[in-house]
This record gives structure tokens, sequence and C-alpha cells, in this order.
């Protein structure tokens, strides 16, 4: 039974269906900090769930910077950057990410979500048209609900559906896009769908939040991995990173040419009227991007622990295509995978199921992550629980 629509204040049937049709969600809390081995609800557990793929978000050197920036700048930013939130690490990490990305500029924002509330809705609107993957993160397609622009979507990685979608669209065309597809991990065409940004005068938006920080020259993102952007990013082309992933942090980024970060700052709604990240936040993630940049054993480290998973994965269990840190087991029904998530914890792992509408109906699947912090035992530990 499902039901979707509520007409009562009285949510006990919906609550009841969601607990039957295995689509419950359940808070646990972390009794340790984040990192591969965490205390939960009382037990240790060998994590595989986390973002967190270069292991920064308890690094020594990125908590010193975070007390270090308390100390210096308070622990509030009082206000949204246009008024008087703005401040001079806030400043640097801008400079130092547009640096560290060749573009003119980056804007910081709060949150991922807000980033992508910001380019598409300050970039298209009502009588614009946004063509988007079908299997983009939630906040894009919220983000492009609320533009008021048409949002037509195209087949996962389908280039020629893209292209038809592009045809039929009116106003300004605005193609949106995951770098690296959070639930599945495969890749999106970015050389394909830069030419037809091209052949269309389209916006093209990358959001990058699971590329940045985890590969490419420099951990640079998807579009350098794939080497897209050796002859400099295209005016047309908007970044969008997030800093609570492989930063290790909490905030992100929308990165471009001048003109269009500009407007963003000029009229985004999710960057106007929220409170700007404290400034310390901004110290820590200096010293994250440091690490980032010259991260190279870091990326080594995933990559390794990633092709001992697909090297000695037990017969019958099968990956999703992906060549990311994000390795999904696909199980299919609700139901049988928070079954094989509760078996993993019994055997001291927590590897979540992952449900609609995160994922599409009848695709529930294990999302395995890997971190540079896993050691090979600690993959040949998940490979022994999954036989
Ligand atoms: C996590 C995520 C976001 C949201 O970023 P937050 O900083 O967590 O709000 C946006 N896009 C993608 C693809 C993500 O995976």
């Amino acid at each position: 039974m499902r039901i979707e629509i509520i007409t009562t204040r009285d949510w006990t049937q919906w609550l009841d269906a969601r607990r039957a049709d295995g689509l419950e969600r359940r808070l646990r809390v972390g009794q340790s900090p984040q990192g591969v081995s965490m205390r939960v609800d009382g037990r240790e557990l060998l994590a595989f769930c986390s973002n967190d793929y270069l292991g920064l978000a308890n690094h020594p050197d990125i908590v010193t910077a975070l007390q270090i920036g308390a100390a210096r700048w308070g622990v509030g930013s009082g206000a949204a950057h246009l008024v008087n939130g703005h401040f001079e690490p806030h400043d640097a990490l801008e400079f130092a990410l547009a640096e560290w990305l060749r573009v003119d500029r980056c804007l910081l924002f709060s949150t991922g979500y807000m980033a992508n509330l910001a380019v598409v809705g300050g970039l298209v609107g009502r009588g614009d048209t946004v063509v988007a993957d079908k299997l983009n993160h939630a906040s894009l397609v919220d983000a492009a609900q609320l533009s008021g622009a048409t949002l037509r979507r195209y087949r996962h990685g389908d280039i020629d559906d893209a292209r038809r979608q592009l045809m039929r669209a009116t106003g300004t065309r605005m193609i949106l896009t995951d770098g690296v597809f959070s639930m599945d991990g495969d890749v999106a065409r970015l050389a394909d769908l830069m030419a037809l940004a091209e052949e269309f005068d389209a916006w093209l938006v990358v959001d990058d939040a699971h590329g940045f920080g985890v590969w490419g020259e420099q951990g640079r993102g998807s579009l350098a991995e794939l080497g897209v952007i050796d002859a400099g990013v295209p005016e047309y082309l908007v970044q969008v990173g997030t800093l609570g992933k492989a930063f290790g942090t909490a905030g992100a980024f929308v990165a471009g040419a001048s003109q269009p970060v500009e407007v963003l700052l000029q009229r985004a709604r999710s960057y106007l009227f929220t409170t700007a990240q404290p400034p310390a936040l901004a110290v820590a993630t200096l010293a994250s991007l440091s690490i980032v940049k010259s991260g190279n054993d870091l990326r080594a480290n995933w990559r390794a622990r990633v092709a001992a998973l697909k090297r000695d994965l037990p017969p019958g269990i099968e990956l999703m295509p992906s060549d990311t840190p994000i390795q999904p087991i696909l199980i299919g029904d609700s139901a049988e995978a928070v079954k094989w998530s509760a078996r993993l914890a019994e055997s001291g792992l927590w590897v979540p199921a992952v449900r609609p509408p995160t994922v599409p109906k009848g695709a529930a699947r294990l999302r395995v992550t890997i971190s540079a912090a896993h050691s090979t035992s600690h993959v040949a530990q998940l490979i022994e629980a999954l036989k």
C-alpha cells in the first residue's frame, strides 16, 4: 500500500505504510567523530557509507585550523555575505578555490543545496528551459522546479535524448548534470554535454559534489579527470562543488566566469537571504584545500581499495559500473535492501540501504562508499561479510 497524498492532519496511515514498504528512515547517533571506524548507538561499526572520501573530516591539521580560525574570528558570521558577514577568510578561500580550478571566480555558499538553488534560479527563470539528467541529485531537481523554468529530463547519460530535449526547448537553455552521480557512482559524459552546450548556446552546470577532491589532477574533479578542460574552462560552464564531502568541512562553492558568478551574487536568493558560513570554517577549508591539492597519495589509496573490492567480490554479488569511491550493490526491493544492511550491521559493518525517493522505485541498493582512510583489511572485512 502506498499513500502519497494526505488530506487530513493525521499521518498515521502514511507512516505505517512507509514502515510496511521498508521505506522508514531512522537516525543513528554517532558517539565518535566521523571516520571509517565509528561508535554508533553504543556499537563499534566499520563504516562504508560516508562521503568523507579522503578521510579529512577529522584530520588533525584541519581541526587545528578550525580552532585557530575560531580564536581569531569568533564563531558566528552574524549576517549574510552582503550585509556584514563576509570576512577575509571567505575572500581568501574564494580566491584559492578559483586559482585551483583555473576559473575567474568562486562564490561561497552555506550548503550545496543552496548553491544549486542559486545557480539555476539565478541564471534562468520563467520562459527558459532546464534540460536535466533523470538521475540528478534531488537539490538540482528542486532547483529546476523552483526556478520557474520548464524542466525537461533526459534519460540517464543519453546524449541523443538530451539533444532532443534541447531542440524542443524555449528561451535560454541550461543543461544540468551531476559530475559523478551520487547514488550510482558513474560519471556524466561531460565532453558530449559541452559540445551540446556549444551547439545550442546553453549554460552547462556541473554539480561535481562527488568529484572535487576525489579525482582529477590536484583533485580538480571530473572535468579534469576526463581531460575535457585542458584548453581552459569555457564561459558557459558553471561548476558547483560541496565542501562537506571530500573536503571534510562544510559549505559549497560555485566556480565559473566572472559574469555569471557576479549575477549570482547580485540576485540569487539562497545567497542573499541566508547567513554566511562561519569564517573559521573558511580557515579550516583553506587547510583542507591544501591537503586536497597535494593529496595524490590519498587518491591512490581509495583507487587501490576500490580495485581490491572489485577483484575479490564474492560470486553472485555485482557492483554497478563505477570507477569512483561510490560502489553500489543493486538489490532492487527496498525491504530486501534493508535486510542486507541489517545483516551487515550484525557483522559490524555500516553499509546503508538507499531507497526511493533517493533512487528510482525498484532500484534500492547498498551504497558502499570507499574512503582513502580504509585499509586493505577493512575492505577484506567487507568482502568476508558479503560472502
Ligand atoms: C551532497 C550533494 C549536494 C548537497 O550538498 P550539501 O552541501 O550537502 O547541501 C548537492 N549535489 C550533490 C550531487 C550532492 O551529492
